[in-house]
């Protein structure tokens, strides 16, 4: 399978990169390899994997990365689990992108 990229992936997802201290957890807890740590400071290395799971925030000891948890593709695939429903994230790509949920 190729890799998974997300359709308007990670608009949410935001990082203040003077504040961080390099710490790392953020790579290790990301499921998608979106952040990089590069001369003691993370960066967004690729925004269109993120799934919006809000791991990366939860974990951060200095509190710079914000994402808005819960919307996004993550969210209407458990939805649709849950709902017993067909998964919708509201991106409007009206099923055509097959890289959507
Ligand atoms: S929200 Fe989840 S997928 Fe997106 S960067 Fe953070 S840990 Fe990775
Ligand atoms: S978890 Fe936070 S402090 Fe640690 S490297 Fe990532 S952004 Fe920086």
């Amino acid at each position: 399978m190729g890799e998974l990229r997300y359709f308007a992936a990670g608009k949410s997802l935001g990082l203040e990169t003077e504040r961080c201290v390099g710490c790392g957890r953020c790579v290790e807890v990301c499921p998608h390899a979106v952040f990089a740590v590069d001369g003691g400071k993370a960066r967004i290395a690729e925004r269109g994997r993120c799934m919006e799971c809000g791991a990366c925030a939860r974990n951060c000891p200095v509190g710079v990365i914000s994402v808005t948890a819960g919307v996004g593709c993550a969210a209407a695939v458990i939805g649709g689990f849950f709902n017993g429903g067909v998964p919708t994230c509201g991106c409007g790509c009206g099923d055509d992108d097959p890289r959507c949920c």
